[in-house]
C-alpha cells in the first residue's frame, strides 16, 4: 500500500519500545540536538506526579550530552509544573496537539531549527501527526500504561497500520 503525502504524516520516523532506548549518541547521529517530549504515558503514567529515577537519569544524560529537552503536553499547567520541579527542562502545557502552535512554542523554547528537534510521544494521532506537520523528527514509544484497557486497544488498532509501516521501512534499511 502506498501512502499519500498526508498519510505519511501518520508514520513515525522511528519507533522505540521505551524512552530508555533513545540515547544521546543515536540522537546526535541523526543530527538532532533537542527533544520535545510528551508527558502522559511517555514519561509518566497517568496520575504519577513525579518522575521516576530512570526518567531523571535519562533527562540528565541528554543534558550532559548537550541536548536540550522540553516537555510538551496537552495536560494542565499544574500537572506539568509539579512533574518538572527540579528538572532542567522547560514545558509547554495545554499544547493542543496535534495542532501546530504548541509544537512551534516547544521549538522556540529549545532555540533550535525544527529539523534538529525530535518529538517523542506515545500517540500517532496527536504526537506523530503534529510533529511531522511541524517538520520535527517523530519518535513513537510504547505507552507506559493503559495496556488491556478498551480504549487503548481501540486506539492501538487504529494506529497499527502506521506503526507497521514504520517498522517495515526500518527493517528494509
Ligand atoms: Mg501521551
Amino acid at each position: 500500500m502506498r501512502m499519500s503525502k498526508f498519510g505519511a504524516n501518520f508514520i513515525p520516523d522511528k519507533v522505540f519500545a521505551n524512552i530508555q532506548d533513545i540515547t544521546p549518541e543515536w540522537l546526535l547521529s541523526k543530527g538532532l540536538r533537542g527533544l520535545a517530549v510528551d508527558l502522559d504515558n511517555t514519561l509518566a503514567g497517568y496520575g504519577q506526579k513525579r518522575p521516576t529515577p530512570d526518567v531523571i537519569l535519562w533527562i540528565g544524560r541528554m543534558c550532559e550530552a548537550g541536548l536540550r529537552v522540553v516537555i510538551i503536553t496537552n495536560n494542565a499547567e499544574d500537572r506539568v509544573r509539579q512533574f518538572c520541579a527540579g528538572l532542567p527542562v522547560a514545558y509547554v502545557h495545554r499544547a493542543r496537539k496535534p495542532f501546530l502552535p504548541g509544537f512551534k512554542r516547544a521549538v522556540e523554547l529549545l532555540g533550535l531549527p525544527p529539523d534538529q528537534v525530535g518529538e517523542v510521544g506515545d500517540q500517532i494521532y496527536t504526537d506523530v501527526l503534529g510533529a511531522k506537520r511541524s517538520g520535527l523528527f517523530s519518535i513513537l514509544v510504547t505507552p507506559l500504561h493503559l495496556k488491556g484497557h478498551f480504549f487503548f486497544s481501540l486506539r492501538r488498532l487504529l494506529e497499527q497500520p502506521f506503526i507497521r509501516k514504520a517498522l517495515q521501512r526500518d527493517a528494509c534499511r
